[in-house]
């Protein structure tokens, strides 16, 4: 850890823009939104919750092809459910330099910026807000409902979606989705940040992106400078806990953080991260990340969970060499398919809430070929037996396709029985039918071609029809667009957790 004495910027700064090189054919897709973001924790004096203080800048282009009366930011904090009582507060905002008023919508989750005159195509602004956040206390090792993404546990502060984000924009206008208690929250689109985190000096903090160095404040806080470039979203965890595996895969750092005391579910993570970074490299296309992280932390309702450059993997997962070996098969699966994510949603984004299958269904596939490179077919024939019973139980409770959004699921078993395994099998099929050969070119070229964009079920299909050049319609239809249910199982009740 290197500390380097520097002045702690403070306030909404209005500083050159940084440069920011990125491939030449990306020029075509950019300029994408630009965010500079500072954060300031404390952590709450005599039991009381976390809280924070920000700063947001956010360069937007217009680059949606037609002229924009407003933008639209998302508050996800706001939304209860897996954010609890959390909340992300602006208490001020200016575009280029003028203080405005801002309309919070959508029940809290949304602010509308109104904007003096229509920006055109090609224009720019600069948002300029200061907000204050609050984060629930133990709420992920207490609430059974709860994802424990936006929470303070067992010494681990994590704040997912703790900044204002764009809201994302498409030919459907801006997306102000309500949240559910299965799936996924957060739509958003390819941005660039820089960020600066500022803790107290115990913390070891875990981010998006790279770290570019640290700096000693005269109050005994460190502040963090991240950048992050290409990325959907900027996760933070910090505890003062952690301890750190690497290893280097091509030009990836794969970093594995695990609570004192866990090397060995630690030395688990990194070796299967670090197996399904060299795979899917290989098998989808590069992941061009500097780094990725490996988080175990309390996820009282998930096994994973996916974040740009960053994979929280549960703690339950971790523990004696006995209890590891017995659940091989589980820990694989898990790490592997959060590990996928970064491939499918956040490199190749789709709309998790109209379209979740697009990226669930392929991360729960990719885990299976995990599953077939490194644990044997015998490995991958118990997971297409537990993908079958789960698709089985959950198709005789509801009436929805794999493609069907995310409202139609009533709880997160039948969501997940549906989508992952129902759309796991799915790829098994066309895997079979034409051949590793077509199947992987396929999922290639879908990389290549929608790689930090948002993807469309037509797209992903018309993908493996033009590669393989076959035509697919009725194995699409009999699997993605039939809600076949089976009478005979209905009425066997699975519990919602
Ligand atoms: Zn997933």
């Amino acid at each position: 850890m290197a500390k380097r004495a520097k002045p702690l910027l403070v306030g909404l700064l209005l500083g050159s823009v940084l440069l920011v090189s990125w491939p030449r054919a990306l020029s075509s897709l950019g300029p994408f939104p630009y965010y500079r973001l500072w954060l300031e924790v404390s952590f709450g004096i005599g039991g009381a919750d976390p809280e924070f203080t920000g700063h947001e800048q956010l360069e937007y282009v217009n680059t949606e092809g037609q002229a924009l009366e407003e933008l639209y930011l998302r508050l996800y904090p706001n939304g209860g459910l897996t954010y609890g009582s959390g909340s992300l507060t602006i208490t001020a905002a200016k575009v280029n330099g003028t203080m405005t008023e801002l309309a919070i919508e959508a029940n809290g989750t949304a602010v509308r910026v109104p904007l003096e005159k229509p920006l055109l195509p090609g224009e720019s602004l600069v948002l300029e807000l200061a907000f204050t956040g609050r984060v629930p206390q133990g709420f992920a090792s207490s609430n059974g409902s709860s994802y424990g993404i936006y929470d303070y546990s067992g010494g681990m502060l994590k704040l997912a979606n703790w900044f204002p984000i764009l809201a994302a924009y498409d030919e459907a206008g801006w997306h102000l989705d309500p949240f559910y208690n299965w799936g996924d929250a957060v739509y958003s689109e390819t941005a660039n940040f820089e960020v600066w985190i500022t803790a107290p000096a115990e913390q070891v903090v875990v981010a998006s992106g790279t770290e570019l160095e640290q700096i000693a404040n005269p109050d005994g806080t460190v502040t963090h400078h991240y950048t992050a470039e290409l990325m959907r979203d900027f996760f933070v965890a910090m505890s003062p806990y952690l301890a750190r595996l690497t290893a280097q895969v091509g030009s990836t750092r794969v970093n594995s953080y695990y609570f004192a005391g866990d090397e060995l579910g630690g030395q688990k993570a990194l070796e299967v991260g670090a197996n399904a970074l060299a795979l899917f490299n290989e098998r989808f296309g590069l992941y061009p990340f500097p780094e990725l992280d490996l988080l175990e932390t309390s996820l009282p309702w998930a096994g994973g969970v996916e974040y740009p450059g960053v994979v929280l993997i549960s703690d339950k997962l971790y523990g004696s060499a006995e209890y590891m070996a017995k659940q091989e098969l589980q820990f694989a699966m898990i790490v592997s398919h959060e590990v996928a994510h970064q491939w499918w949603y956040s490199l190749v984004g789709n709309d998790v809430i109209r379209e979740p299958w697009l990226d669930e269904a392929l991360a729960t596939y990719s885990s299976g070929i995990y599953a077939q490179e490194f644990l044997g077919p015998r490995a991958y024939q118990d997971l297409l037996s537990d993908w079958e019973a789960n698709w089985r139980r959950a198709r005789a409770q509801v009436e929805a396709p794999i493609t069907a959004p995310l409202d139609r699921f009533y709880n997160n078993s039948i969501y997940y029985g549906i989508v992952y395994c129902g759309g796991a099998l799915f790829y098994d099929e066309l895997r079979a039918y034409l051949g590793d050969g077509p199947f992987f070119a396929g999922l290639q070229e879908y990389f290549r071609r929608f790689e930090y964009q948002v993807a469309k079920t037509n797209e992903l299909l018309a993908t493996f029809e033009e590669v393989s050049g076959r035509e697919l319609d009725e194995l699409y239809n009999r699997w993605l667009f039939t809600p076949a249910t089976s009478p005979s199982l209905v009425g066997e009740g699975l519990i919602g957790r």
